[in-house]
């Protein structure tokens, strides 16, 4: 007989890991007990070393789906404990401090076996779940995750439930969300004015959505906007009342054999969209899909994803149409979360309410993702991810809080070896949106007994959070942008020590005045020297730029004519700009009123899509960038460019390549090619340019971040290229290369100069 001591780190409470660890213990005959405590779950294990051996394995390897296990750790028992039998103990009350929830999971298979068999108690129940899925962070008012701590504490279950609950042996044992229709929830359909039409709710709605109609539904971070995704007129609706003119919408499908009807989907991609966290997922759009071409808005993926609460199981499968299924919100507002909050503000978008009592306790909004050379690749981080930490390398002393950017943002809490990053909360420019951030960061202090020491901010002094963080009276770190995303990149892969960064996006504040966006450094978590940058070109009207993309062409043209009269001239021979336009743009470029210099990337692509043709005004940033990838087609050719290496930092001289571009335009080269052989190029740009500080660094690792990196067609020319040269490249894998990854990195990079100071 021998004696261990396990302890398991990870999700491993809410989950079932205590019934999966008794049971697996029978199985070998192990005696001893299991308990949750302050930091996972603890196992005292006694038996014959063979069994033991096996009954570890089994821990390992064959933890229940909903489970995380990262670590195990074993203890040989002087005297191993004689236990008459294995029980489940009480959990030892040791604060609390550490313990992990799970993130909200989707109905499992055996549930929704359930919710369709008619023999079954909970046939067609709405709010069926079990100890493997159901709702966790949505539902969490306090931890530990116990029932009274949730939503469900106003609904007493009734004795069968609670015979379930407390039985060991059972799957719904300590599963906390259970319910049924004698003791739970209960859904209900209301018009706007808020009349109950008769009839079964979920088979109403969906009939109304055949119809036509738009309907609110509740789901489980907020509510969603629902409507026939085949539906032209209905799609048109949708995006007149929501105020979203082209932002593309995600579609639900009820199964994933029919999402393979409207999108080409490898088996990764298969795992993604029908795994625990169900995030939306970019897929390519088959040719003869029935989805209106409204929903994607004119971008060459679509956003699928499928039911992961039973209610959206009942209504998507009722209705057998694909639907469009989109954040209950007007544009720039959160997403709404309480049925009164959607009456008022979703009254005016949404023909009917698919309403339920279950209260939904923090917003998250769905997840984005997909997959990028071969794993995920997240977009956005919400739903089923957030905040659930990641780990870190590095630890950190004091508790960091950073605050994120502006737009995208998300906020970050680094304690230890764990960042909390929070789920999306949106573009930091309403008051709403700043009510957001505070809830959700209130809810996370909460929930993880965060207490913050030191507060980390944008450079950027008009940024909402910037202004934020002396409010907290703690000290404060600045972090520039792009410092952020690289060393955001680097605990994403869990590097440490100097690497070269290549950090391309839209925007981010610069020390030297300038807008900062194509940037190449070599960096650690302490700071960083800028290599090389992208050839800044004039920005007349500044933001304005951002959606006047004439604006930044012209700013570009002024880079290849001396004379701004000149510039001005061949720019309106490709573009209409009408005469009162023209005027301002010379004024703005001759006297550089209001004209940053931008060394950014994104502006780059804009301004190939205006002078291509492709997009005169960005309904939101990064529209025309995405539209460009979609029409790019080529033959393998790329512009030139220029690394000029006789100053530091490097420039990469991009006005070769916007030479070419009106050479090809002359000639009347169409914009498909044109698009091609300049992702061709920027991604030769980034290579070449990497190759040449590795070779006077040594270093040769590469982080890739920012927001351009989720061009699929640049970022995977610029991986490839980068490991043909013999680099080594390492893209994001579990936070957004884009400006909601920036939180993380801004958190790592305070708390090493925190350490440092
Ligand atoms: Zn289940
Ligand atoms: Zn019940
Ligand atoms: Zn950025």
């Amino acid at each position: 007989m021998r004696g261990l001591k396990i302890e398991v780190r990870g999700i491993v409470q809410g989950v079932g890991f205590r019934p999966f660890v008794y049971r697996v213990a029978r199985e070998y005959g192990i005696t001893g007990s299991v308990s949750n405590d302050s930091r996972g779950v603890t196992i005292h294990a006694s038996g014959e070393g063979e069994q033991l051996y096996l009954f570890l394995n089994a821990i390992k390897n064959e933890a229940p789906p909903a489970a995380v296990v990262e670590e195990v750790n074993v203890f040989t028992e002087g005297r191993p404990s004689r236990y008459p039998s294995f029980e489940i103990a009480p959990s030892s009350a040791d604060g609390g401090r550490e313990v992990l929830v799970s993130p909200d999971i989707a109905t499992c298979r055996e549930c929704i076996a359930e919710l369709f068999d008619p023999g079954d108690r909970r046939y067609l129940y709405p709010f069926i779940n079990c100890t493997n899925c159901g709702p966790r962070f949505t539902i969490i008012a306090e931890t530990p995750y116990d029932r009274p701590n949730t939503s469900m504490a106003k609904f007493t279950m009734c004795p069968d439930c609670a015979r379930e609950y407390d039985d060991p042996s059972d799957r719904r044992f300590h599963a906390q969300p259970n319910a049924c229709p004698a003791c739970g929830p209960a859904v209900r359909l209301a018009d706007r004015a808020g009349n109950t039409p008769g009839g079964d709710p979920v088979t109403r709605a969906a009939a109304l959505l055949r119809e036509g109609k738009i309907v609110a539904v509740k789901g489980l971070g907020g509510f969603q906007l629902a409507c026939d995704a085949t539906g032209d007129d209905a799609v048109a609706a949708l995006r007149e009342r929501k105020q979203r003119y082209s932002r593309p919408f995600a579609v639900m499908t009820a199964t994933l054999e029919d999402a393979w009807r409207l999108c080409e989907i490898d088996e990764r991609e298969a795992d993604l969209l029908s795994g625990a966290r169900r995030p939306i997922v970019l897929l390519r759009e088959k040719e003869g899909s029935p989805i209106s071409p409204q929903v994607a808005g004119g971008l060459a993926h679509q956003g699928i994803f499928l039911p992961y609460t039973p209610l959206h199981h009942l209504l998507v499968r009722e209705a057998g149409i694909p639907l469009v299924m989109t954040s209950g919100n007007v544009s720039n507002e959160p997403i709404a979360i309480a049925n009164d909050e959607a009456l008022e503000r979703l009254g005016d978008i949404a023909d009917y309410f698919l309403l339920h009592d279950r209260d939904i306790l923090v917003r998250y909004d769905d997840s984005v993702s997909r997959i990028f050379k071969g794993a995920e690749y997240p977009v956005r981080r919400a739903r089923g991810y957030a905040p659930y930490p990641l780990r870190v390398r590095r630890r950190a002393g004091r508790t960091v809080l950073a605050l994120g950017p502006e737009l995208k943002n998300t906020f970050c809490a680094l304690r230890g070896d764990l960042a909390f990053v929070s789920q999306h909360i949106g573009d930091m420019e309403t008051a709403d949106e700043v009510r957001h951030f505070e809830e959700a960061l209130s809810a996370m202090r909460r929930l993880f007994s965060l207490s913050p020491e030191v507060v980390a901010h944008d450079l950027h002094p008009e940024y909402a959070t910037t202004q934020m963080a002396p409010e907290f009276g703690l000290p404060v770190i600045g972090v520039q942008h792009h410092h952020a995303h690289v060393v955001s990149c680097m605990a994403d892969r869990d590097l440490t020590g100097e690497v070269i960064g290549v950090a391309w996006d839209g925007t981010g504040y610069g020390q030297d005045g300038t807008v900062w966006g194509g940037e190449f450094l070599v960096a650690d978590e302490t700071g960083f020297r800028r290599g090389a940058h992208l050839y800044r070109y004039p920005m007349p009207g500044a933001d304005a730029c951002v959606h006047n993309l004439h604006r930044m062409a012209a700013g570009v043209m002024s880079g290849l004519f001396a004379d701004p009269t000149d510039a001005l001239e061949r720019l309106r021979e490709r573009i209409e700009i009408d005469d009162a336009e023209a005027e301002s743009l010379l004024f703005q470029l001759r006297e550089r009123v209001n004209t940053p210099m931008t060394s950014s990337a994104g502006r780059m692509f804009d301004a190939v899509a205006a002078l291509a043709g492709v997009r005169d005004v960005a309904l939101y940033d990064g529209q025309a960038a995405c539209e460009l990838e979609a029409i790019a087609d080529g033959s393998g050719e790329y512009y030139d460019f220029l690394l000029d290496t006789s100053a530091e930092p490097w420039v990469v001289d991009t006005r070769p390549l916007f030479r070419e571009v009106l050479v090809d335009l002359a000639a009347g080269t169409g914009a498909p090619e044109i698009s091609a052989k300049f992702h061709a190029a920027m991604a030769l740009a980034v290579v070449e340019t990497c190759e040449a500080l590795a070779e006077a660094t040594g270093l040769d690792r590469v982080v890739l971040s920012g927001g351009v990196f989720q061009n699929e067609l640049f970022g995977g020319w610029v991986v490839d290229g980068l490991a043909s040269a013999r680099l080594r490249p390492f893209v994001h894998r579990r936070v957004p290369c884009n400006d909601g990854g920036v939180s993380l990195g801004q958190a790592v990079v305070a708390a090493a100069k925190d350490r440092v100071s």
